[in-house]
């Protein structure tokens, strides 16, 4: 594609972010972090009541019903909370909300691309201090004068979780900046920053439906703050667009939110499934931090992780891999079904006793 230089002077470009490759055939897929097992039996009570008359009229753009079931979930004001298509939606948002300084936002240099792509998207300089070499973030990196901070917790593609205090130290030494915790997969991990949220007016925590809520499909997300702060993400949102959320994905949302019991077994399954195939993976001679999600970033110290990667996907088997010059020896392996996993440990076993 060739554009001439006269248009290309006003055009924003940017480099876009690459999602996993979503294959339409039937393969063993654990390239993109989605859920292997179904959603709650309530969405699809929820989706079959659906009046599909009521498609007529605009879906309530202040999402109430969702938001309602989120608030009694967190324990949060309703107006602390903020909802959006897929956290992807609602962290984009946050950017060109909250990130509006001369200062360079801090990231580490290994966590979610997506984030650089917004940064250059939206102008907003940008620092990453490197994890260092246990893939851990280095809280002191950001213990200086920045445009704001943000992290996800667990880390990705690493699956490194930080503990809540960990977190407060981060809070404590960026009171004059906005914090925002990307907890897409804190709930494979242990305590959430939630819990912070009534003391750190400058603390965002976003979450997604995404992971455990096995609805990846259904594009929810949402953000939890103080009430101030989502103030200011709404008047963005309304000066972008009013109507964000379908009303199958408002009521739909909300049935998972109400199946606490559903919710939890699912993430007790995948956590289960992890820690088997962690020892099993190490047992093959793989090397990986300790996975706090619902992925495993592993390395073979004999195998060159790309050709791994093709191979595998030779067979049908999915996983994801990046050339990029400080993770390319690694996989990212998302935890599947046991059946699932049972292929991929027999494929990999077969392939290193060659
Ligand atoms: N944050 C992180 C760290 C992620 O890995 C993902 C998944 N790609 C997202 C946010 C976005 O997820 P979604 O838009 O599906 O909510």
């Amino acid at each position: 594609m060739t554009i001439r230089d006269e248009l290309l002077k006003n055009i924003r470009r940017v480099d876009p972010y690459v999602p996993g490759e979503q294959p339409q055939d039937k393969v063993v897929k654990l390239n993109t972090n989605e859920n292997p097992y179904p959603p709650s039996p309530a969405v699809k009570r929820a989706l079959e009541e659906l009046n599909t008359d009521s498609f007529r009229l605009y879906p309530d753009p202040a999402s109430g019903v969702l938001i309602k079931a989120l608030s009694d979930f967190h324990r949060l004001k309703e107006e602390q909370i903020f909802v959006g298509v897929g956290s992807d939606d609602v962290l984009s948002l946050c950017f060109l909300t909250f990130f509006n300084s001369d200062q360079p936002i801090l990231f580490p240099d290994i966590t979610y691309s997506f984030y650089k792509v917004w940064a250059q998207l939206y102008q907003i300089p940008y620092e990453c201090p490197r994890l260092d070499s246990d893939f851990r973030i280095v809280k002191e990196d950001y213990y200086r004068v920045n445009g704001g901070v943000i992290f996800p917790n667990p880390n990705a593609p690493t699956a490194v979780y930080e503990d809540l205090g960990f977190v407060e130290d981060i809070l404590e030494h960026n009171h004059d900046s906005i914090v925002i915790v990307d907890e897409a997969y804190v709930d494979f991990a242990g305590r959430s920053a939630v819990e912070l949220i009534g003391r750190y007016d400058n603390l965002i925590v976003t979450r997604t439906f995404s992971k455990s809520r096995s609805m990846a499909g259904m594009r929810i997300g949402y953000a939890l703050a103080d009430e101030s702060l989502i103030c200011c993400l709404n008047d963005v949102k309304y000066s972008f667009n009013s109507y964000t959320m379908s009303q199958a994905a408002l009521v739909c949302g909300a049935a998972s939110v109400r199946d606490r019991v559903y919710f939890e077994e699912n993430i007790r399954k995948i956590t289960e499934t992890r820690e088997w195939v962690g020892k099993e993976l190490k047992a093959l001679g793989f090397i990986f931090p300790d996975s706090k999600a619902n992925f495993i970033f592993a390395k073979h110290p004999d195998y060159d992780a790309s050709q791994l990667f093709e191979e595998l996907k030779s067979e049908g088997i999915y996983v994801r891999h990046w050339n990029d010059a400080r993770i390319k020896d690694y996989l990212r392996i998302t935890v599947g079904t046991d059946g699932e996993m049972r292929v991929l440990l027999q494929s990999l076993k077969k392939k290193l006793e060659k």
